[in-house]
């Protein structure tokens, strides 16, 4: 077990010594913060929701279904669901919302058992039974809503992980060679925990990804997911965001050392296709595939993600947010987690001004999902 008391500690520690802080890095001393948050979660969910109708689809299968332009509208589909990306980014709110009413209490909150056992509920939505010699957490609101009971061809490493029973950590991971997107797609809201240091969110996301996944690509994709999310809702550019998050990959040895080169990979081909020859030169869907592979490993995954929110960026917001969804869900790989982790950038950019309301009104559990997002901000408030 890690040593309680870890990142989300320092919030406590700091807010209540200091009182609230007010300084123009604090994202949480600004009132758009919970609006970023809210658009970085439902964004989310809205490119779960369109890549999901899509997920084992080639393009070319896609195509056939739905035309030249691919599935692009997530209101137009018969029941806009959400899967396991967005069900396991609820349980990371979730537990991190426990973490932080702890600190806020004034009690040592181990963030990962938090985050293990919120894990541990959502394994048990997916019908399975934990072993006997697992915790077994008391369930929650968000485990037991029905609509949260469903099985989405959820991650195989996600499932494993947790069906073993046992708390994988960095030093002793649970599926060693795993690198899946699971870890990934589900991290954005460690960035989106204000008043902490971004390389604290980053290192507890990459703690967080040795719960299931053990290879130390899953940690360094995850981390710099939050990495890029925490530095946008600071105040940075999207291009400034991802610019810092890769000059910390290079600072951090070789098992980052994919994702690093995924990341500038993404940076390049997004900076050659706008300067080049504006958004209509952006790789098309054969190409997308080519480049960066499927994104069902954490790095590609992570990669597609960030290219198709460059790539767009010079677009009003709305347009931007609706390209980078489009883009992310339609291509031969993984589309639902790629379109997904593209919804969490890009609507933490902007909040909740660039989601088509429409699009969040189709929303099967747009309840669920705006009820979590309340109680982590409530938690974070509280934390201020
Ligand atoms: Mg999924």
């Amino acid at each position: 077990m890690p040593s309680p008391g870890g990142d989300l500690h320092t919030t406590s520690q700091t807010t209540s010594t200091t009182g609230p802080a007010t300084g123009p890095d604090d994202p949480g001393s600004r009132p758009e913060h919970a609006d970023r948050v809210r658009g970085s979660v439902l964004a989310g969910a809205l490119g779960d929701a369109l890549g999901y109708a899509v997920e084992f689809d080639s393009w070319s299968a896609i195509v056939a279904r739905w035309g030249e332009a691919g599935v692009t509208d997530p209101a137009g589909l018969d029941r806009p669901v959400i899967s396991d990306d967005t069900q396991m980014t609820l349980f990371t709110l979730e537990a991190l919302a426990e973490a932080l009413r702890w600190a806020n209490e004034g009690s040592a909150a181990d963030e990962l058992a938090c985050l293990w056992l919120a894990y541990l509920r959502w394994y048990r939505t997916q019908g399975e039974l934990l072993p006997g010699d697992a915790p077994q957490p008391p369930a929650t609101w968000l485990e037991s809503d029905p609509s949260m009971r469903h099985r989405r061809a959820a991650g195989n490493a996600c499932l494993s992980g947790l069906g073993s029973g046992r708390m994988g950590t960095v030093e002793r991971p649970v599926n060693p060679d795993s690198k899946g997107c699971g870890t990934v797609m589900r991290s954005a809201p460690f960035g989106l925990v204000p008043h902490v240091p971004v390389e604290d969110m980053v290192r507890l996301a990459a703690r967080g990804s040795a719960l299931t996944h053990g290879h130390p690509t899953a940690a360094a994709a995850a981390g710099a997911l939050a990495g890029i999310v925490a530095r946008i809702i600071r105040g940075a550019s999207l291009e400034d965001a991802v610019a810092a998050t890769v000059a910390t990959l290079a600072e951090a040895g070789d098992g980052a050392a994919e994702t690093l080169a995924a990341l500038r990979r993404a940076v390049e081909e997004a900076e050659a296709d706008r300067a080049d020859h504006g958004p209509d030169s952006a790789l098309d869907p054969p190409r997308l595939a080519q480049r960066f592979g499927g994104g069902w490993v954490a790095e590609e995954a992570l990669a597609i993600a960030v290219y198709c929110a460059l790539v767009d960026a010079d677009d009003d917001p709305a347009t931007h947010l609706r390209r980078a969804l489009v883009r992310a869900a339609n291509h031969d790989g993984d589309s639902d987690s790629t379109a997904a982790i593209a919804g969490n950038i890009v609507g933490a950019l902007y909040g909740t001004t660039a989601l088509d309301p429409a699009w969040v009104e189709a929303l099967v559990e747009r309840d669920v999902v705006e009820r979590e997002i309340d109680e982590f901000l409530a938690a974070v408030g509280g934390a201020r």
